[in-house]
């Protein structure tokens, strides 16, 4: 189990019907307690799985899914059909029920015990046509469900469910998120802007915003001690050249206010109850400069960033980063910043001006000051400057079409990056996939931003069931991509999202 997932729990219904006996329930129940002990022990799972028992009629179908959904703590369902458990008296509950939904095409016993099976045996291990009738029912109510099939106790099944609870964990966490925005969108930007009111009914979370004049009172309370304190923590935590400490200097003044901004901004998100923000660079108060270390610093913590009044990208900052609690290669917020062209090597820059979180940096971060000419402030700023990690990540990002939320994923490989000079920003270097040709060119098809929310640590499986919770369209770009496949899958699609409303 994981720390941060340590109040959630995921429910597991069992079901059965009393065409067998009494005897044969009771001996299913004793199974499905074994199997979920198993579950639980076998170290596979961040979330813990609570076994409610079987279920044998509607009724009892329909009273687990009302208390699934009025109890807090459980983020979603796992059903499992031991026998035929006929799929009418299922209806009720799964139109009830509306926290996500796994089905598990499992059984109690791994093997086919050749020579001693008999109708006793066959009774109890009956999920091979029940969980096809399970199965009928989900399909004919149309209702998202991912559906995981192995024996319980195989690792690469427990996997599968390993990523479900992770994505209803930040599914739960979303759905009270509040993504509070400093300043607007950047002036006259599409892709980053859409329907807040769309994103809180389909997707969960509250996009609101906060002037900058409110944020300067949080501004206006923050002590010179609490400042000293935080910027002896900086030079303690990053490497950094010793003139910074200088007292005298513009860099020391530089950082004292930098870490001004990120009391001012940490304080006014506590007040908040907020996980998310965004920032607006032409909009800064009493700030000498970007507020850009106090993102960087902020995202590392967990809450979700985005620049320029980008609040979707901001949300699933924050909803990466709690899917992958306890996990190790980090997640941040990143945009396109430069192309790197060279045949089957081309690669994309990612960077920003300054808010890159160093949860993705393969080395210490350095503490440094620099000019920077973006804005209404053009003066020097402080930053965290690293390069990333190398390895396999995904990049997300989440656009609004209009009539629907498309989520666009694509699997990347960040290579060694290379030094940059003159750039003293934090960094990645990426090549996506399939390659940089169809990798960009099918993002740029689908409408993708500049912008992405990025982590080592999922896969595209992470996205994937966390686009069926949601009932949003998601695409993904990866090794077998091709443009005009992904052409077509779009048009698809757009059909697809204009019929689905009639067809349910
Ligand atoms: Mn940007």
């Amino acid at each position: 189990m994981i720390e941060a997932y340590k109040n959630f729990e995921v429910w597991f219904v069992t079901g059965a019907q009393l065409l067998y006996g009494g005897d044969a329930v009771v001996a299913v129940d004793g199974h499905s307690n074994e199997m979920v002990a198993g579950m639980n022990a076998s170290g596979a799972l961040p979330v813990k799985v609570v076994y409610k028992g079987t279920a044998n009629s509607s009724k009892e179908v329909l009273d687990i899914m009302k208390a699934a959904n009025a109890d807090p703590k459980c983020i979603g369902v796992i059903t499992w059909m031991h026998t035929f458990s006929p799929a009418k008296m299922w209806i009720h509950g799964l139109q009830e029920l509306h926290k996500p939904l796994l089905h598990f095409h499992t059984q109690f016993n791994k093997e086919i015990p050749w020579n001693e099976i008999d109708m006793d045996f066959m009774n109890l291990n009956q999920s091979a046509h029940g969980d096809r009738e399970f199965g009928h029912i989900t399909a004919r109510l149309r209702r998202p469900r991912k559906i995981v099939v192995g024996h319980w106790q195989d690792p690469q099944a427990l996997g599968h469910i390993a990523v479900w609870q992770r994505v209803a964990a930040a599914w739960a966490d979303a759905q009270d998120m509040l993504v509070i925005r400093f300043g607007d969108q950047m002036n006259n930007v599409a892709v980053t802007d859409g329907d807040k009111v769309e994103a809180e009914m389909r997707l969960g979370y509250h996009v609101d915003y906060c002037p900058v004049s409110e944020l300067m009172t949080y501004f206006d309370k923050i002590t010179d001690a609490e400042v000293d304190a935080l910027v002896a923590e900086y030079f303690q935590l990053y490497d950094h050249v010793a003139e910074l400490e200088d007292k005298q200097s513009e860099g020391y003044l530089k950082v004292w206010n930098a870490a001004k901004a990120e009391l001012t901004i940490r304080a006014c998100l506590v007040a908040k109850g907020a996980k998310a923000f965004t920032t607006n660079f032409d909009d800064l108060g009493h700030f000498d400069q970007i507020p850009g270390l106090a993102s960087q610093r902020l995202m590392a913590e967990g809450y979700g960033f985005g620049g320029e009044g980008d609040w979707k990208t901001a949300a699933m900052v924050r909803t990466v980063w709690f899917m992958t609690q306890g996990m190790e290669k980090g997640c941040s917020f990143l945009e396109d910043y430069t192309l790197n062209f060279d045949g089957e090597q081309s690669t994309i820059l990612q960077a920003h001006m300054l808010e890159i979180s160093p949860l993705i940096a393969a080395q210490k971060p350095r503490l440094e000051v620099h000019f920077l000419g973006i804005g209404v402030r053009k003066t020097p700023t402080a930053r965290l400057v690293f390069t990333s990690k190398t390895g396999q990540g995904v990049a997300a990002t989440v656009v609004d079409m209009g009539n629907r939320f498309r989520l666009i994923v694509n699997d990347v490989e960040c290579t060694e990056p290379k030094p940059l000079p003159k750039l003293p920003v934090a960094s990645a270097l990426w090549k996506p996939m399939p390659n940089f040709e169809v990798g960009a060119g099918a993002w740029i098809l689908a409408g993708g931003t500049h912008h992405s929310c990025f982590s080592y640590d999922v896969t595209a499986e992470y996205w994937e069931d966390y686009a069926e919770i949601a009932g949003i369209e998601m695409v993904h770009i990866n090794k077998e991509t091709t443009m005009s496949d992904f052409k077509k899958e779009l048009r698809m699609n757009e059909v697809y999202y204009l019929l689905n409303k009639a067809l349910c």
